[in-house]
């Protein structure tokens, strides 16, 4: 692990007295490319056109576009860069399904099944479910996630809704649009700057969320980080021309879920397992909402789960010589999954644009969750959201309960203007089997947006919010709470 000076060089811009900028493009260059030689420019100065937002969100995906319709739900001038052309994030790119709007598929006694993500998370997916774009909540009925809950969507049609909803809400959204940097006056951003290819501007903004899974913006605002490299990369292609029946039938099945498909109820929609087919050696985990199509077949690469590595996801280089092993690797498993029979003429009819991460920086916050909040399910005194899914089917409050995840968590320490939410929060690698999830990071980004909306409002920083406010707001946009 270790923490790179991300912002060391920092050059003038002469925007406001004392501003400077930090992680600009010749900043982004520290790192491993150091190394790569001793020639160095040094940028000239640049005149860039600036715009004022209440609320700046740096990503535009899973965590993201919640936090962005929050903060404009709440009447603020928000705007959401996003670096590809569409929005959602890994849930529309390799995140196999969202785990979990409950606590637990069958109540048992002295255990009641509770919807405990609700708010906007639960109307995105209402509203998708209404145009036919989900698997509907369905019970992982057997393996390591037994008894719990998950829900596989459609891409194209999230990406489709997800951007309509930003879009509604009166977000402001800036798509292939990738943060470079920031503007920091002291403690306190000032601004992000932005590339398109409509050029170089600074978008400036009372309150900062990150949501963009590396933390590229709290890291170029000099938040503290680490960056454990614990989980390997992945990319996840979709494989068309399958049999799901037959494909199903031909594994030693470690889970499995029905749901709708195709516009038909009680078919397989999710499911894990390694082929009986001789000579095909791969375990597999997919989801599906269409029949004759596995959304979601993963290439891993680069590495064991839970041992740091000694390249960085932040490491160009490495990550490039990784993208060509993965797609290398997913024709290799398109060859395994044509010897499985009713899959002969499969093929592989998308992968992601680039490799996932299942988490890259994680950014120092003033509370860090730990494994101990999580299974003894604790909740505190300024909660923003209750969650009950362990991706390893650990036993949160002893089985079928909840934990919370605090204000603090959210907060990126040393930094008066910036929250975080997603993937880059929590630093303990079993607790973050369970905050990383699709839907704990949705509802994280509702706490975040709305609180950064407040923030700008009020005119006051993260750490001087009153959490009555934050939770009144967030009760009244339909968040839930244990206590
Ligand atoms: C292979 C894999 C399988 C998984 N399986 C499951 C599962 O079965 N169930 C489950 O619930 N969870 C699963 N997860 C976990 C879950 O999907 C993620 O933890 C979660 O989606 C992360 O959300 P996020 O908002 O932090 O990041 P993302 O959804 O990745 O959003 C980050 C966004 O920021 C954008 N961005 C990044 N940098 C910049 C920049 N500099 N400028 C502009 N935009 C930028 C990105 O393009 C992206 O859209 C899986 C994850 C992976 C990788």
């Amino acid at each position: 692990m270790r923490r790179r000076d991300f912002h060391k060089g920092v050059i003038g811009l002469g925007l406001a007295a004392g501003a400077a900028i930090a992680g600009s493009g010749a900043s982004a260059l520290a790192g491993p490319n150091d190394k790569a030689g001793t020639d160095f420019l040094v940028e000239p100065a640049r005149r860039l056109p600036v715009r004022q937002f209440d609320v700046l969100v740096a990503g535009g995906g899973t965590a993201g576009v919640v936090a962005a319709i929050a903060a404009a739900k709440q009447g603020a001038k928000t705007v959401l860069i996003e670096q590809k052309g569409y929005t959602g994030g890994i849930i529309t790119e390799g995140g196999t399904a969202l785990h979990s709007f409950f606590n637990v598929w069958k109540p048992y006694p002295g255990v009641k099944k509770l919807q405990l993500v609700r708010g906007i998370p639960h109307e995105i997916i209402e509203s998708l479910t209404k145009m036919g774009g989900t698997s509907g909540h369905a019970e992982l009925s057997m393996g390591y996630n037994h008894d719990s809950v998950c829900l596989a969507v459609d891409v194209e049609m999230y990406k489709l809704l997800s951007h309509t909803m930003l879009h509604e809400s009166g977000v402001y959204v800036c798509l292939n649009t990738l943060l470079v940097g920031v503007v920091k006056e002291g403690q306190r951003i000032k601004g992000a700057i932005a590339e398109s290819r409509s050029g170089r501007e600074v978008l400036c903004a009372k309150s900062f969320v990150d949501c963009t899974g590396y933390g590229d913006l709290a890291a170029h605002a000099g938040a503290e980080y680490t960056e454990p490299n614990d989980y390997p990369l992945c990319n996840s292609m979709g494989v068309a021309n399958v049999d799901i029946e037959s494909f199903c039938k031909n594994l030693r099945l470690s889970q499995y879920a029905e749901g709708l498909r195709s516009g038909r109820e009680g078919r397989i929609v999710r499911f894990e397992g390694s082929p009986k087919v001789e000579g095909v050696g791969m375990r597999l985990t997919t989801t599906t909402v269409h029949d004759n199509y596995m959304m979601f077949v993963k290439a891993n690469v680069g590495g064991a789960w839970g041992k740091g590595k000694s390249w960085h996801v932040t490491d160009r280089d490495a990550i490039t010589k990784l993208e060509l092993e993965a797609r290398k690797g997913q024709q290799e498993l398109i060859a395994l999954i044509r010897k499985v029979p009713g899959c002969e003429a499969a093929f592989a009819a998308r992968s992601s644009p680039s490799l996932n991460i299942r988490r890259g920086r994680v950014i120092k916050c003033d509370y860090d969750i730990s494994l101990k909040d999580v299974l003894g399910g604790r909740h505190f005194d300024d909660d923003v959201m209750a969650y009950g899914f362990h991706d390893q089917c650990m036993k949160i409050g002893g089985g079928g309960g909840s934990y919370g995840i605090p204000y603090g968590a959210l907060r990126a320490a040393n930094i008066e203007n910036l929250l975080v939410s997603g993937m880059m929060i929590t630093s303990d690698y079993k607790a973050h089997q369970s905050t990383r999830n699709t839907v704990c990071c949705m509802g994280q980004g509702q706490a975040a947006g709305t609180a950064a909306a407040l923030c700008a409002k009020k005119a006051c920083t993260t750490r001087e919010l009153p959490y009555t406010d934050l939770r009144k707001a967030l009760e009244a946009g339909g968040v839930y709470f244990e206590s």
